[in-house]
């Protein structure tokens, strides 16, 4: 599933090709994604897209006419999506659902479970049901120390929980909460509201230095977007106890272990975290 760091290792990836280019059509193969996509091919031909950018897992494309904003094309993967910048000309896939046509080239997106979503708003993007609602990005200042202790304060949930809960911060999908908290020293079924205000400290740290280590890592298959076979990039062979279980903690030498907390596995290392 595409985590925050692809989504934004895709948005640096296609951005370069979309901003300030005009949309010469829009090709929906399959209407029925997560939701039924909008009639675009009657709003977008002839806007031209101003910025890409990212709010949690959603891209948001602004389209302007004019001088004039007139709306955002909102873009989520979904389970399986992906995106990709190939010549217009290029013969569709199976799974290939959509294309947003921008002269000799087009933005392509392949979603073969259809879990994903094209939506189109001419609000302000960030007012979108689907957005107002969202905790703050964890590579913003406003996820900070203090910020997660008031939170954590309020409540009894295990922290792992707490941490993927997007109305307290987006993106720290599970391999993010797992690897931070194993990071931090923080064991993941630990109550939220009896964790030192230090240790919440180094946690918020260790949650952006794990996201922003995956960002910059998915940095390395750009060149991808280019390719039908772009993919977006992983760093699992460097994971410290995510998909560890039953294998040594690279720290002591403990037996990473699982369970079950908030219907995700968590592993962690019983002696490295409390
Ligand atoms: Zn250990």
């Amino acid at each position: 599933m595409p985590e925050l760091p692809e989504v934004e290792t895709s948005r640096r990836g296609i951005a370069p090709h979309l901003e300030n280019q005009r949309i010469s059509g829009v090709v929906i193969r399959q209407p029925k994604l997560r939701w039924e996509i909008p009639q675009l091919q009657r709003i977008l031909p002839g806007l031209k897209i101003t910025s890409v950018q990212r709010r949690a897992k959603y891209l948001l494309i602004a389209c302007s006419e004019g001088n004039h904003h007139k709306g955002t094309l909102i873009m989520h993967l979904g389970m399986s999506g992906s995106l990709r910048v190939v010549p217009s000309d290029t013969p569709p896939l199976k799974h290939d659902h959509f294309d947003l046509q921008l002269g000799r080239q087009c933005l392509r997106l392949r979603d073969p479970r259809r879990f994903g979503a094209i939506l189109w708003t001419e609000t302000s993007a960030q007012q979108h049901p689907l957005i107002a609602s969202l905790g703050p990005e964890p590579l913003s200042d406003e996820f900070n120390a203090a910020y997660l202790l008031a939170q954590a304060k309020r409540r009894k949930v295990p922290i792992k929980q707490l941490l993927m809960d997007g109305k307290v911060v987006v993106g720290v999908g599970n391999i993010y909460a797992t690897e931070s908290l194993f990071l931090s020293g923080i064991h993941p079924s630990r109550a939220c509201n009896r964790i030192a205000k230090g240790r919440l400290e180094r946690l918020v740290e260790n949650v952006k230095i794990t996201l922003a280590y995956a960002i910059e890592r998915g940095g390395t298959t750009l060149r991808d977007f280019q390719q039908q076979d772009g993919k977006p990039g992983y760093f699992q062979q460097e994971l410290l106890v995510y998909g560890r279980e039953g294998e040594a903690c690279k720290a002591c030498g403990t037996i990473i272990r699982a369970k079950q907390i908030g219907q995700r596995t968590s592993s962690y290392c019983p002696a490295c975290q409390r």
